[in-house]
C-alpha cells in the first residue's frame, strides 16, 4: 500500500510509535504517555480515537476501556457511552467535514479483518463519493489530504457537548 500524501508519517517516525506492552487500545485508554495524542474524546468507560492508519480523513475508532472481544460481554453503562461517543463523533464529523456518508461499524473476529482482534472497537468512516475507495482498489493506494494532527484538531473543536 502506497500513500500519496501522508505528512503525518514524518512526524510518526520523528517521535517513534509509543511503547506499548500488550494491547494499544489498552494503553491509550489508559492515557499511557504518548499514547493518547490522537483521542478526541473520553469518557468513564470509553472513549473515541483517530484510527492511525485512516481509510480516510477522520476516520474515528469508538473504543470500550476495558479490553475484551466479546460484544455479549459488555454492560448497559459500557455500551450506552460506546454508543454515545458514535453519536457525538458522527455529530463532529458532519461539522467539520460534511461528508456525504458514513461507515458504521465492527470488525469481530480474526476472519473479519479486524486489525486488533483481541479490544473491540467501533469504526466511524466518514464518506464522499468518489473517494479514496477507487483509489485502493485501482491502485493500492490511498489518498490522505490531511495530517493526522490537523484531524484531531478540528473534531475536537467540533465534537459536541455531551447531553
Ligand atoms: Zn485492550
Amino acid at each position: 500500500m502506497d500513500y500519496l500524501w501522508a505528512g503525518w508519517r514524518s512526524a510518526f517516525v520523528t517521535q517513534g510509535a509509543p511503547a506499548v506492552d500488550g494491547c494499544v487500545l489498552c494503553a491509550i485508554g489508559d492515557g499511557a504517555d504518548g499514547a493518547d495524542d490522537l483521542v478526541v474524546a473520553r469518557r468513564a468507560r470509553a472513549f473515541c480515537v483517530l484510527n492511525l492508519y485512516p481509510y480516510t480523513s477522520g476516520h474515528l475508532m469508538v473504543v470500550p476501556r476495558r479490553h475484551g472481544s466479546d460484544l455479549g460481554a459488555l454492560s448497559h453503562e459500557e455500551l450506552g457511552e460506546m454508543w454515545e461517543l458514535v453519536r457525538e463523533g458522527m455529530a463532529a464529523l458532519e461539522s467539520a467535514y460534511h461528508p456525504q456518508g458514513i461507515n458504521l461499524g465492527l470488525n469481530l473476529g480474526r476472519a473479519s479483518g479486524a486489525g486488533i482482534v483481541e479490544h473491540l472497537h467501533v469504526h466511524v468512516v466518514p464518506r464522499w463519493v468518489g473517494d479514496a475507495n477507487f483509489m485502493v482498489t485501482a491502485a493500492q493506494t490511498r489518498v490522505l489530504p490531511e495530517a493526522l494532527g490537523d484531524t484531531r484538531d478540528r473534531l475536537r473543536r467540533a465534537w459536541p457537548a455531551s447531553s
